[in-house]
């Protein structure tokens, strides 16, 4: 397992950190069992986002013992009533339910107080105005959590939340099926800038991605933000879905939800991909009519005779489009070739299969970081 910064939190997260919204009604042992065996494999962080009593008594048996192991997340807003989820946007009631979720949990405090499910730019206003962020700032400040996160199917809730210098995490979907919609780059530049750590949900957009040499709509809130019918590639593995997640700009961990061990050691096959097995390249071609020119950091152009890593550059030189911070500049530094070596031999160019202007880029690098 191999961990990264989210963001400026100071906490090294897993890459592959584990939803759990696919746990809730199975049984103890179950839950009990995916959790040990995800914590063995290095999985470190968790995404809590239902209340419900049974469920988190389920976690709190999972995790007794594990506290310092794990980074948990719980979510300001999911309510239930009569066994079923709702949601709330009352204070009041938020806190009383953050309290009985630690209660539950026997723990003293969560790593991440995340403003639940927030739909649109109207309901981030109404979550400020009621008062629920700051609410979470306050059980920041109290010690009863560490930072302050938002959950949003929404790309310009997730840009706002990022600017807004209130947040310190954001979940969001991330997939192969959302790669070329307007406005999710910036919304991930923005994140890497602000040093936002970025939690990536539905990598396998709710399953559909996975369905094999099906046709499937792929509905809005599972790209978040537009709706695509496509013909799944016969050969699609997830393997390919959380290396493609992965190789996105500023995404901290991926939270792939599963429903027993079986699921969750498909999952954490990953680990031990080889990188044929991780290119995902020839799939996102799929999206080709969305992403012609934008590189998607897959590699396939490589190899370059000046050793140029041209997806990592191409990635850096994106993430760093509103403004080069030290941790950018730095991860540049460490690159073995930089893209002032490029001999502009346009081998890179003919290979893409995405037409990106390797050569043009290059140059930019060369602007923005020599
Ligand atoms: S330039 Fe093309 S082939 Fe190379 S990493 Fe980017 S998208 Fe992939
Ligand atoms: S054009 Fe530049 S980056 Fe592309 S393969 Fe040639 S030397 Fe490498």
């Amino acid at each position: 397992m191999k961990y990264r910064n989210l963001g400026k939190t100071g906490l090294d997260v897993s890459e592959i950190g584990l939803g759990t919204e696919y746990l809730n009604r199975q049984p103890r042992e179950t839950v009990v069992s995916v959790v040990r065996k995800a914590v063995e494999s290095g999985v470190n962080y968790f995404d809590l986002v239902f209340n419900f009593p049974e469920y988190l008594d389920n976690f709190g048996a999972a995790f007794k013992g594990l506290r310092d192991k794990v980074i948990l997340t719980h979510h300001i807003g999911s309510a239930e009533k009569n066994g079923r989820y709702r949601k709330t946007r009352k204070p009041k009631e938020c806190e009383e339910i953050f309290l009985e979720t630690l209660s539950r949990l026997d723990i003293d405090y969560i790593d991440v107080a995340n403003l639940h499910f927030v739909k649109k730019e109207k309901e981030y206003n109404e979550v400020i105005a009621k008062g629920v962020l700051d609410l979470a700032v306050r059980l920041k400040e109290e010690g009863k959590a560490r930072f302050v996160g938002i959950s949003t199917h929404d790309v310009s809730v997730a840009t706002k939340a990022a600017k807004s210098g209130k947040i310190d995490v954001i979940m969001i979907q991330i997939n192969m099926a959302n790669n070329a919609m307007l406005g999710r780059n910036e919304m991930l530049a923005a994140c890497a800038k602000e040093g936002v750590g970025l939690v990536a949900m539905k990598p396998f957009a709710g399953g559909k991605l996975l369905q094999r040499n099906k046709t499937v709509t792929i509905a809005k809130y599972q790209t978040a933000g537009i709706s695509l019918k496509k013909k799944i590639s016969p050969s699609i593995t997830p393997v390919q879905c959380i290396s493609y997640v992965l190789s996105q700009v500023g995404v901290s961990t991926v939270v792939p939800g599963v429903k027993n061990v079986e699921e969750l050691d498909a999952t954490l096959t990953y680990l031990n991909a080889t990188d044929e097995e991780k290119d995902f390249s020839a799939l996102i071609t799929d999206f080709k009519e969305y992403i012609t020119g934008e590189c998607v950091y897959c590699n396939h152009c490589l190899p370059c005779p000046s050793n140029i890593d041209i997806g990592q550059t191409i990635r850096l030189l994106d993430t760093a489009q509103r403004g080069v911070t030290k941790t950018i500049q730095a991860e540049y530094n460490t690159l073995p070739a930089k893209a002032s070596d490029c001999i502009e031999c346009g081998s890179c160019t003919e290979r893409c299969p995405f037409e990106v202007d390797v050569i043009l880029k290059m140059k930019q690098a060369v602007t923005m970081f020599d």
